[in-house]
C-alpha cells in the first residue's frame, strides 16, 4: 500500500500567473508506528526526518525542471537521471512504503 506524501503541484491565478506549489503531508511525514526502515525514493530511511528529506528531495526535483521551463516536469528520464545524480535516489516515488509506479 501506497501513501502519497508530497505533492508538486502549479497552480494559475485569476491573473494567469503560475504558482508552483509543494504540498506534504504533515501527518504521513510525522508518524513514527511505521515498521522501520521504510523505504522512500528506493532508499531505506529509518527515521522520519529522513523520509521528510527524500520527499522533499524528490519534489524539488519537480520544481526544478519546471523552473528550468522544462514542458514535462513528471517522471521522465531527465527526472530519473537528476534524481540519481543530485540525490542517490534509486527509484521514482511520491509515497512511502510500496512503489507506486
Ligand atoms: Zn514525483
Amino acid at each position: 500500500m501506497t501513501r502519497c506524501a508530497g505533492l508538486f503541484v502549479v497552480e494559475r491565478d485569476a491573473r494567469g500567473t503560475w504558482h508552483p506549489e509543494i504540498r506534504l503531508s504533515i501527518p504521513l511525514l510525522r508518524r513514527r508506528d511505521w515498521p522501520w526502515p521504510q523505504v522512500v525514493c528506493g532508499l531505506n530511511c529509518h527515521d522520519p526526518e529522513s523520509i521528510q528529506q527524500r520527499i522533499l528531495e524528490h519534489e524539488l526535483i519537480h520544481y526544478k525542471l519546471w523552473k528550468d521551463g522544462v514542458k514535462d516536469w513528471g517522471h521522465t528520464e531527465a527526472f530519473r537521471v537528476t534524481a540519481w545524480e543530485r540525490f542517490g535516489h534509486q527509484s521514482v516515488t511520491h509515497g512511502i512504503g510500496v512503489e507506486e509506479g
